[in-house]
C-alpha cells in the first residue's frame, strides 16, 4: 500500500498538473522530486511551450533539481509523476540516480499514445537495470491521475498522438 507521504506528494503533483488545464489535450503531466521531505523540483510537461520533445515533466524536474542542489546525482530522492514515466524518462531516472520512482496512472489506465513501445513496459527497464538501489511503484491515486489523461479506449485525434 502506498504510504501517506506518497499520496501527499501525488496530490501536489495533480494540483500542479491541473495548472496546465484539465483537458488531456493540455498535457497536464507533472513531476515532483522530493528528498528528506523537501521539494527539490516540481515541474510540468513543457514540450509545446519550449518546442522541445524531451521536455517531459520528469526530465524538466530532473534538470531543475540538479541545478538547485548543484549535483547531477539525485541519490536518496523520490521522483513522483502523475503518469507512468515513458522510456526516455525512465532511462533518465536511472542515470539521475533517484532512489524511487512513484507514479499515479499506469500504462493500462491510459491511452497507448503515452508510451513509445507496443510491448515493453518501462517497469521492466527498472527491473533490468544495473542499479539495485532503485525501485518503481505505481498506482498512487491512480484513478485521480488517470482522469487527467485520455483513456485506453478514447478516440484520440491522430495529431495528438505524440508517439506515432
Ligand atoms: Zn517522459
Amino acid at each position: 500500500m502506498p504510504d501517506t507521504q506518497d499520496e501527499r506528494w501525488m496530490r501536489e503533483a495533480i494540483a500542479l498538473a491541473l495548472t496546465k488545464g484539465s483537458d488531456p489535450s493540455d498535457t497536464p503531466i507533472a513531476a515532483f522530486i522530493v528528498r528528506d521531505g523537501k521539494v527539490l523540483a516540481a515541474r510540468c510537461n513543457e514540450t509545446e511551450e519550449t518546442c522541445d520533445a524531451t521536455a517531459h515533466a520528469e526530465i524538466v524536474a530532473m534538470r531543475a533539481a540538479g541545478a538547485a542542489i548543484g549535483d547531477m546525482e539525485l541519490r536518496g530522492a523520490t521522483l513522483y509523476s502523475t503518469l507512468q514515466p515513458c522510456g526516455m524518462c525512465t532511462m533518465a531516472s536511472i542515470w539521475s540516480k533517484v532512489g524511487r520512482i512513484v507514479f499515479g496512472a499506469g500504462r493500462d489506465d491510459v491511452h497507448p499514445m503515452y508510451f513509445e513501445d507496443r510491448q515493453i513496459d518501462t517497469v521492466d527497464f527498472i527491473r533490468d537495470a544495473w542499479r539495485d538501489d532503485l525501485s518503481i511503484e505505481g498506482g498512487v491515486l491512480a484513478a485521480e491521475c488517470a482522469k487527467l489523461y485520455y483513456g485506453p479506449d478514447d478516440d484520440v485525434p491522430v495529431e495528438e498522438q505524440g508517439n506515432i
